[in-house]
């Protein structure tokens, strides 16, 4: 299978559904992160352009523990808004994944670039399969199946899935230990130790089934359903 994974920030997919995405291609399943915004307003000494730059490189990183592309969009951090421009440039994105399963930002999220991401991935859900809507790569056969990811500190949030994933918790903090920037930024700005509160949040989640680490989430029910059924998560 193909499997999408869309953030607003370099660092949202690794927080939210990394360990998810490490058994998908522990299974040969073929792994795309897209991120909308270039993040680059996350710094409290380098330029726009300077922090955009390594917030793209640990991206990249990240990305490289999975062996997955990483599509990104370069929207200015803190600006991602629901406009013609924006729903192109994520039909574009989602087309060069080609993926089977989405998954997208919750509406209910903290961020507006998180809630605004969320919804214009979902409304892409559609747009991505006709022929008239063109971009440089081609339509895609069928809708692809989305889930919802948690939000950030678990919030405004019902779970309706979990993925156990404590064998894959180890990739999943490697790959968010790559966004050192990001992690400098949160200590700055909010105090926080940004690896320690994910394991926190999944601990949270792994306590609802029985696991030491899960992640959750919700399955967006909208017609037309990919090939008449769901697909289930790993
Ligand atoms: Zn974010």
């Amino acid at each position: 299978m193909k499997i999408l994974a869309i953030g607003a920030h370099p660092d949202d997919v690794e927080f939210l559904c990394a360990g998810t995405l490490a058994k998908y291609a522990r299974h040969g399943d073929e792994i795309s992160i897209m991120v909308a915004t270039n993040g680059n307003v996350g710094s409290p000494t380098l330029s726009r352009e300077e922090i955009a730059s390594i917030r793209h490189e640990e991206a990249q990183a990240s990305a490289d523990i999975l062996g997955a592309k990483l599509i990104w969009i370069g929207i200015d951090d803190e600006f991602v808004f629901s406009t013609r421009e924006t729903r192109m440039q994520f039909i574009e994105g989602i087309r060069q994944a080609d993926p089977d399963v989405m998954f997208v930002h919750s509406p209910t999220d903290y961020h507006p670039d998180h809630r605004a991401a969320g919804q214009i991935a979902i409304d892409c859900r559609i747009p991505v399969t006709v022929p008239l809507i063109e971009t440089l790569h081609t339509h895609m056969s069928q809708v692809p199946d989305v889930y919802m990811m948690d939000t950030v500190g678990g919030l405004s949030f019902e779970p309706e899935r979990f993925v156990d994933v404590s064998d894959t918790f180890t990739i999943k903090s490697e790959m968010l230990s790559r966004h050192k920037s990001q992690a400098e930024w949160l200590k700055h700005i909010y105090g926080m130790e940004y690896v320690e509160f994910m394991s926190k949040l999944s601990q949270q989640r792994g306590q609802s089934i029985g696991v030491a680490h899960a992640e959750a989430f919700r399955r967006v029910l909208m017609y037309p359903v990919r090939n008449g059924r769901t697909t289930e998560l790993p």
